[in-house]
């Protein structure tokens, strides 16, 4: 029986090992381990038809038929770079569309994982805050986009691993998507899943400070942050919701994460942008910032700054520095001690690099009317970009 849009069974893509435990027991009546035999099947061999779960029964296979469907995202459109990078377009629903995209590197494969179709965030450099926000993805949208990538590369967890590492770090506000990202992420780091180590899994957020303490009490997975900036009048220029939730208490959210998940690091998103906060009194600023972040959680190494030169896109107002300006970027932070890696863009040739994971995505918010209206005035200041 194939998936309809109004389909009142269960996709069993949504349910994490407790929650597939639970329906089999409870709704199904049938034995918690049956639930496990499922879970091997969809995620460790990509079988989604009952009929070829061949260790259940004639009458299980039926009724899981009956009550419940295994319904990965549809794929509208698959594009390899010739850098290896992919990317997927997935289909949500009728209207709404989310990219995905797999990045290889010689020891490792990254999956860039979308949470939200748009995000209501604002960012000003961010190619997907032009879009505004449109939903929420499901928990079983959020871990199909790691299904359809493992299917296509033929990825078998505790075999031939292809996909090493996730990251929640593609349109949306993870954190404002709470539950069905934890979901997905107990799936992700589960052994019936796609048994990733639980530092392999990359959460990050633009600083929702009540749920990074929220994520700290539910899951153990490693924290990255947006900060783009090193005060409060710039941050809250690229990155709004510093107004609520200024950089003070967002580092004291990260010094708590940190003390509750022994987690050695917190990654620090900083997308440079040509004369906006690439200049060296910016970098000095950062590590000051920065080396008072390590100093009170007494440990030097507790801060690792990702560098992004920012991915101009059509219609901004920022433009991406020179080598020599990101090279005296990353010198300063190095100099004062503070780990900084310059992330190199990738897939450049098929719109897969920060900040252009919209992509191809449609837009139908009202922002998005008032973001293209604009582009016909000249505009002045700054942006921000995708993580
Ligand atoms: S940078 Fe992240 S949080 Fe900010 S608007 Fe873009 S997707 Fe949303």
């Amino acid at each position: 029986m194939n998936a309809t849009a109004a389909d009142a069974r269960t996709n069993l893509f949504g349910l994490d090992r407790v929650g597939l435990e639970r329906f089999f027991v409870e709704e199904l009546d049938e034995k918690r381990f049956r639930a496990h035999q499922v879970m091997k099947w969809m995620y460790h061999r990509h079988v989604t038809d009952f009929e070829d779960m061949t260790d259940l029964g004639k009458a299980l296979r039926a009724k899981l038929a009956e009550r419940t469907h295994v319904t990965p995202p549809n794929v509208l459109h698959d594009k390899p770079s010739a850098d290896g990078t992919h990317k997927w377009l997935l289909g949500m629903d009728a209207r709404n569309a989310i990219e995905t995209v797999y990045i290889p590197e010689k020891n490792r494969g990254t999956l860039c994982v979308s949470s939200q179709v748009g995000c209501g965030l604002n960012c000003s450099f961010c190619y997907t805050a032009t879009q505004g926000f449109n939903r929420n993805l499901s928990a079983a949208e959020v871990i199909g986009q790691v299904w359809v990538a493992g299917r296509h590369l033929g990825n078998v967890p505790h075999g031939n691993r292809r996909l090493t590492n996730v990251v929640m770090m593609g349109m949306g506000e993870p954190l404002l998507n709470f539950d069905n990202v934890v979901t997905a992420m107990n799936i992700m780091r589960d052994d019936l899943g796609y048994g990733l180590a639980n530092k392999r899994v990359t959460l990050s957020t633009s600083g929702v400070v009540p749920m990074i303490d929220r994520l700290s009490e539910a899951c153990d997975v490693s924290l990255a942050v947006s900060l783009h900036a090193p005060d409060d009048a710039l941050r809250t220029e690229l990155v709004p919701i510093n107004k609520k939730y200024p950089i003070a208490e967002l580092l004291a959210s990260c010094e708590r994460y940190l003390a509750r998940r022994k987690r050695s690091s917190v990654t620090f998103e900083y997308t440079l942008m040509q004369g906006v906060n690439d200049r060296p009194e910016h970098a000095r600023a950062l590590v000051k910032l920065l080396r008072g972040f390590t100093n009170r959680v007494q440990d030097a190494n507790a801060a690792k700054v990702n560098l992004i030169p920012f991915n101009p896109f059509h219609g901004t107002r920022y433009a991406r520095p020179t080598e020599a300006e990101i090279r005296t970027f990353q010198e300063i932070l190095q100099k004062g001690d503070i780990l900084a890696m310059v992330r190199r863009t990738r897939g450049d040739d098929i719109d897969a690099a920060c900040g252009q994971l919209k992509g191809q995505v449609a837009d139908r918010t009202r922002r998005q009317a008032q973001f293209l209206a604009s582009l016909a005035k000249p505009r002045e200041g700054v942006a921000h970009a995708v993580v």
